[in-house]
């Protein structure tokens, strides 16, 4: 019988934290903290909420993107009510 556990990426449960997705990604997420709402202490957990890849971390005034891991989906920047963050070619 042919074995399915070795397709994809993940190969075992607790694996994901060893590979770092971040190297899929061809555009990357940059938060503008000016105009972050988070920046002026307001609670706003949108980007949180949507990154599929828990790669949005909360800091004291704003958000930082956990570039190991994200895969440039866009999400964040898609749902971002105050378009703070930018989607822009790696590499640029
Ligand atoms: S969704 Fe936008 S405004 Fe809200 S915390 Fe994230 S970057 Fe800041
Ligand atoms: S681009 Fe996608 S994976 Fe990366 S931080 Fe935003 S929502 Fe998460």
């Amino acid at each position: 019988m042919t074995q399915l556990s070795t397709i994809g990426p993940v190969y075992g449960p607790g694996e994901s934290v060893t590979r770092k997705t971040g190297s899929w990604r061809i555009r990357r997420p940059v938060v503008n903290l000016e105009l972050c709402v988070k920046r002026e202490g307001q609670a706003c957990p949108v980007c949180w909420v949507v990154c599929p890849d828990m790669s949005i971390l909360e800091v004291h005034r704003g958000v930082e993107v956990n570039y190991d891991y994200c895969k440039g989906c866009g999400l964040c920047a898609y749902e971002c009510p105050a378009h703070a963050i930018e989607m822009i070619q790696e590499g640029s």
